[in-house]
């Protein structure tokens, strides 16, 4: 019996949600009395794992392995949970963990719980406290089931130091037939991803236009931040649809969001109430943001930011 966690990477690194998932997985392990076995796609060394308290490490080679097919990690995850005899699966919150999830939960006979905040509640059943209407409630679920998927939310368990000594082995995965072949990717790089920011920087239509960015990412650039825009932001092309968050777009889970000339609409809500800690800049004491935010400045963007940036990159030379 084991819990087996997905532990995603990106050009050969381990991406931070992966450390956070086996965590979280390393909890669950000692919380169930089974060990903690890591699944990776064409990883060769998964060692690192092994400062989370993760006990095996099974790779999964074969020619699709390198570049992500939900339809076909599904089934190399699905078989080796068989072979392990799990009893849980967790996955992260990342889109592709939200993609291959269901798939693997049908091979499984499983539950998909996703969106899930903290350890279970109990084993049996299994209880489990997941956001829910865009991170606005909380509900508690139970499941009956034999075999159950976990997705946790990003940055609701942390990451949590735990030294092992994995055993690595690899396997080749049967390839799941798939109609569809991916022919290219191409993706952003030299960039702070919004997924994997512990800040997140976001600019609205208070910004006036695309010729003022410069203070968004002079901002993000000081505080080792990723950069967002809200949903007109991108319709208008100031910026890539990749920065769009919200209802429409990327969901933030960062521990600090800071959005400045976003009026805080609904939607645009609805894609960062869980992140941490919320900072507002508008010039408008009545915007929206201010009733969502932890801490807010009333002031004009273009007098604000100068001199914020001023200020923390004095603070980060002393
Ligand atoms: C179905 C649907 C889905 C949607 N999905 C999304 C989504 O995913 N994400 C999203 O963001 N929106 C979404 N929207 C749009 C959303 O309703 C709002 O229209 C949008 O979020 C507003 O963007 P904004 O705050 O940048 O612009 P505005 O509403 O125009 O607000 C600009 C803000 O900047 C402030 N401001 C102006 N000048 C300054 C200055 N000099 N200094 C500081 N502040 C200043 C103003 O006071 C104002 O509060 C969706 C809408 C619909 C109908």
């Amino acid at each position: 019996m084991a819990v087996v966690i997905y532990t995603e990477t990106e050009n050969g690194s381990f991406k931070k949600v992966a450390f956070e998932i086996a965590s979280y997985g390393k909890a669950l392990a000692d919380q169930t009395g089974q060990k903690l076995v890591a699944v990776t796609f064409n990883q060769e060394d998964g060692s690192a794992l092994g400062t989370y308290g993760v006990d095996e490490v099974v790779n999964v080679t074969g020619s699709f392995a390198s570049s992500f097919s939900a339809k076909k990690y599904a089934a190399a995850l699905a078989q080796v949970a068989s072979e392990k005899e799990a009893s849980l699966v967790v996955v992260s919150s990342s889109a592709n963990s939200k993609y291959l999830a269901p798939l693997l939960a049908v091979k499984l006979s499983a539950t998909y719980t996703s969106n899930v905040v903290a350890l279970p509640e109990s084993i049996e059943p299994l209880t489990l406290k997941r956001t829910c209407y865009t991170s606005k409630a909380l509900s508690m679920v139970s499941s009956n089931q034999s075999v159950n998927i976990i997705g946790l939310s990003s940055n609701a368990f942390g990451i949590i130091e735990t030294q092992s000594s994995p055993s690595q082995s690899s396997i080749a995965a049967e390839e799941a037939s798939s109609s569809m072949q991916i022919s290219a990717v191409e993706k952003v790089t030299g960039v702070i991803t919004i997924a994997d920011a512990d800040i997140v920087v976001s600019g609205g239509r208070g910004l006036k236009g695309p010729e003022n960015w410069h203070l968004i990412e002079d901002l993000a650039a000081t505080l080792g931040a990723a950069t967002a825009c809200s949903k007109p932001v991108s319709d208008m092309g100031w910026r890539p649809h990749s920065e769009h968050v919200g209802q429409t777009g990327k969901p933030v889970a960062s521990n600090l969001y800071i959005a400045i000339g976003v009026s805080g609409a609904i939607q645009h809500l609805a894609g960062i109430n869980s992140s941490k800690v919320k900072v507002v800049i508008n010039i408008d004491p009545e915007a929206p943001f201010f009733k969502a935010a932890d801490y807010g400045i009333v002031g004009d963007a273009f007098e604000v930011l100068p001199a914020l940036i001023e200020k923390l990159k004095a603070f980060k030379a002393a």
